[in-house]
């Protein structure tokens, strides 16, 4: 990847002070990724305060010659199990009190490593590695600003080839196609494209519905560029503008452009959401936006911070949120517009550049 791992380990490093840890043993995959570089996965990581050692298997010997250069490497031989070699590495590296991530690790491999290694001190924690991963190195945000552009192509090229005929899952199936054909790894969730009252389904997957079954279609979609990924949400006018889609398109961009206008360092979380929240009750339809504001995004496509209501996280530079309001009547259908926005030292930057004006979304 680059060279920030060692920087994040070093991070990961001061935050196991408050648990008083010797060490911590990172089981959550895409954490260990983000603390090493490594992409693979069934491996572990174990940060002490003097070094790290990542435990893995001979499978992926050569991806972590390459991937991870300078991490100190524990290949299990066939046959030795995970557990024996956690073990084994706890006991040769003298570790006595060990931080393990509660909320990965499993009770099992907990307590069989608490049955081998009565005398060691086992502190859980929760969110210590998450946390670093809030605010986004340049490196990612590189990565992420790449997997932006693969998402706004791909959408591109549906939009300009979308027919009435095509079912939603077509559409679907095409949007990823078309990811990978501008060099994404793909697609970072099963894409949304969701017609008419399908759409007030903020969740729904794509069916064998046509496109030309209702005058507007909601797609959601992100690109995996590699590691990073993207997440956007527009809704297309398929046929005759109707008056009451027009309005509640108008009511959700405005409460969209709002929120995005108040990010910045220092805003707390629930504050942005409230700003989107107040847009959409002023104009009736409060109790139709049932969802949070938005969510970070990173190596994964829902990960801290979250912008909802209570949520009291302090907005600082380098974190990536998206910013999604939607309104969802049952039975009728919704619009949700979603970009991805970086908090800046200034302010923000919005990552995502795909046209979302009203008139911009009127398709033929
Ligand atoms: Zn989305
Ligand atoms: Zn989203």
């Amino acid at each position: 990847m680059t060279s920030q791992p060692p920087l994040r380990r070093d991070r990961l490093r001061r935050a196991l002070h408050k648990p008083a840890a010797d060490a911590i043993l990172v089981t959550n995959f895409t954490n260990v990724t983000y603390l090493s570089g490594f992409t693979g996965d069934d491996s572990f990581l174990l940060v002490r305060n003097d070094g790290e050692l990542l435990i893995s298997d001979p499978r992926y010997t050569t991806q972590l010659g390459e991937e991870c250069p300078g991490v100190e490497l524990l290949i299990r031989k066939p046959g030795v199990q995970m557990l024996q070699a956690v073990v084994k590495t706890l006991k040769s590296a003298k570790i006595r009190r060990l931080a393990i991530e509660g909320d990965s690790m499993t009770v099992a491999l907990r307590e069989k490593i608490a049955a081998e290694l009565p005398k060691l001190d086992i502190v859980t924690t929760s969110g210590l590695v998450e946390r670093l991963r809030r605010t986004k190195d340049r490196y990612e945000i590189e990565a992420m600003r790449q997997a932006a552009r693969y998402a706004e192509k791909s959408f591109a090229a549906i939009r300009a080839a979308l027919q009435p005929e095509q079912t939603e899952r077509e559409v679907a199936n095409e949007l990823e196609h078309q990811m990978r054909r501008f060099g994404a790894r793909g697609a970072a969730f099963p894409s949304i494209v969701a017609t008419g009252p399908r759409a007030a389904l903020p969740h729904a997957t794509a069916t064998d519905r046509t496109i030309g079954s209702s005058g507007f279609v909601l797609i959601d979609w992100g690109a995996n560029g590699g590691l990073y990924c993207s997440d956007l949400t527009r809704v297309l006018v398929t046929g005759k503008i109707s008056p009451k889609l027009e309005r509640i398109y108008r009511v959700v961009l405005k409460a969209q452009l709002k929120a995005i206008a108040a990010i910045r360092p220092g805003v707390v979380a629930a504050d942005v959401d409230r700003v989107a929240r107040d847009v959409i009750g002023d104009a009736g339809f409060g109790r139709y936006f049932g969802h949070g504001l938005g969510h970070g995004l990173g190596l994964e496509v829902h990960e801290a911070p979250r912008l909802a209501v209570n949520q009291k996280t302090v907005l600082k530079p380098g974190m990536v949120v998206t910013v999604e309001p939607g309104i969802y009547l049952p039975g009728w259908g919704g619009v949700r517009i979603e970009d991805d926005v970086l908090v800046t030292r200034t302010g923000h930057e919005v990552l995502t550049a795909v046209p979302k004006q009203f008139e911009e979304v009127l398709v033929r």
